[in-house]
């Protein structure tokens, strides 16, 4: 059983996950996206996550919803967003998501999920 599938919708990471508190929406919320998960929607709603982990560290069950791999599914599936295409690009060809040539920083510096 994956992680996400033991969630109990309860909601209880929703305060401390920045998107949800920026876009007030439930959809963009940790519970929102489980509920997709379970119902097996594959939505580009999930990029609009961080991937902070806020919701696993606030879950009183500490589940990791797998919301980085859920992404990487998605990418597979080409579902994603306009946004998420060019930095994948910018990165492979720049190696920085911001597609400056000049930036020679270690990704792996610069982000830490
Ligand atoms: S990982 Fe995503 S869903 Fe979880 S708290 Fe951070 S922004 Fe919200
Ligand atoms: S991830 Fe944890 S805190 Fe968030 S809705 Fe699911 S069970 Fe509740």
């Amino acid at each position: 059983m994956e992680d996400y599938e033991k969630c109990t919708l309860c909601g209880l990471c929703k305060v401390n996950c920045p998107t949800f508190q920026v876009l007030k929406n439930e959809g963009d919320s940790p519970r929102g996206k489980a509920i997709l998960m379970k119902k097996e929607c594959d939505d580009p709603i999930f990029f609009k996550c961080n991937l902070c982990g806020a919701c696993k560290t606030s879950c009183p069950m500490g589940i990791d919803l797998g919301l980085k791999q859920h992404r990487a599914k998605l990418v597979e599936k080409d579902i994603q967003t306009d946004a998420n295409k060019k930095m994948i690009e910018n990165v492979r060809k720049y190696g920085n998501p911001f597609g400056d040539p000049d930036d020679d920083s270690d990704p792996d510096e610069l982000y830490c999920c």
